[in-house]
């Protein structure tokens, strides 16, 4: 079903003021027939409630659907985890691809990583149960109508269909666990807790700007964000010649792990036409080294790829961040942001869905945040 005709990839505005939050859906196949059985369609999280009812509503009226033939959690954070429990409830969903960290085969001996000698591995899985709520509910629902449900680890070794799992590794999953924000307090604090911390609390001063343009570049490698978002499902999907990106929140040392195994391979680049920047544009996620491997290191004013950042209508100056937009945009990938509305990327040989118009992406900042 993978090497005819095309496919839409659909990014759904999520949240409101400041909040920003993923709901991605995508097809592709024969959509251009009225035969709905003749696309594969795929969700890739879900935002806050009210966007699952969006999600529903958009794939019944483009996709004319109401299968999803599976529905990719990244993270169980509520931003894109809880709109998916009305994606089960509402619609025939064939396949749940989400971590559950509250396994015993992840938390078997977790107890001894914690400072309070009367941790037990069974209360950090209860821990876990209970602050990831909304993703606990997404598991149970799933079992009780008997979907199946498979977790994304690293798919080493190449593409067993369309989509394909390049991060992270069941290692480094059970590597973050401890660090979760729902479990006690880690005897070692990670460099990633430590860090994050310091720098949330400098947010309260005031926010210092620098000069960039087309050749200055202030955005930098050591951005750190939490081991939740370190824990997103990096996903590649291949279309024929093509390759799209799919990053959740990940940060910086997720999306290494998952470049660098492309690089292994001898991936060739200049195929992947679509990147998702992460973590809604936070500077934090990520950094110019992984962008030259992705993108290329020099200045083409070119458009080579397309980006899209889901970020909320205010969620300026966090969401996107000016230098990571610029950062794209340099290297010759030009950011489109959701900020309230929805935006589609589709094969060239789909062409543009009635009613809507093309548009227009984020312009260089001559100044941007620190
Ligand atoms: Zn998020």
């Amino acid at each position: 079903m993978n090497n005819e005709i095309g496919y839409e990839i659909d990014f759904l505005p999520v949240g409101e003021g400041e909040k920003s939050g993923d709901a991605i859906a995508l097809h592709w196949g024969n959509i251009l027939s009225n035969d709905p059985t003749k696309q594969t369609v795929v969700v890739i999280d879900g935002g806050f409630a009210d966007s699952g009812e969006a999600l529903v509503e958009h794939i019944k009226k483009y996709y004319q659907t109401s299968t999803v033939n599976c529905v990719i959690s990244t993270h169980p954070d509520n931003d894109h985890v809880s709109g998916l429990s009305v994606v089960l409830e509402k619609m025939t969903v064939n396949c749940l691809v989400m971590h559950r960290p509250w396994l015993k085969e992840h938390t078997n001996g977790i107890s001894d990583l914690f400072v309070h000698g009367r941790v037990t591995d069974k209360s950090v899985r209860n821990r876990l149960k209970e602050g990831l709520d909304a993703a606990y509910q997404l598991e149970q629902l799933a079992l009780n109508k008997r979907i199946q449900i498979t977790e994304p680890f690293t798919d080493v070794g190449g593409y067993s269909g369309a989509l394909r799992i390049l991060g992270p590794t069941q290692d480094y999953y059970e590597s973050l666990l401890p660090d979760f924000r729902s479990t006690p307090q880690a005897k070692q604090e990670s460099s990633i807790s430590t860090l994050f911390g310091r720098a949330s609390s400098a947010v309260a001063n005031a926010v210092k700007k620098f000069a960039e343009n087309w050749d200055i570049e202030t955005l930098d490698n050591d951005g750190e964000t939490s081991a939740e978002n370190n824990s997103s499902a990096i996903t590649l999907f291949h279309f024929n010649d093509e390759y799209i990106l799919f990053t959740g929140d990940a940060g910086i040392p997720a999306l290494t792990q998952a470049v660098n195994l492309l690089v292994g391979e001898g991936f060739n680049f200049a195929k992947l036409k679509f990147i998702q920047v992460p973590h809604h544009g936070s500077q934090r996620n990520i950094g110019p080294t992984i962008l030259n491997t992705l993108i290329g290191n020099r200045v083409n004013q070119t458009k080579i790829k397309t980006a899209f950042v889901s970020a909320a209508k205010d969620g300026e100056p966090k969401h996107p961040a000016k230098k990571v937009t610029n950062a794209f945009l340099r290297r010759g990938a030009p950011v489109y942001a959701t900020q309230g509305k929805g935006l589609l990327h589709r094969s060239s040989n789909i062409p543009l869905r009635a009613g809507w118009s093309s548009a227009s992406s984020i312009q260089l900042y001559t100044e941007v945040e620190e």
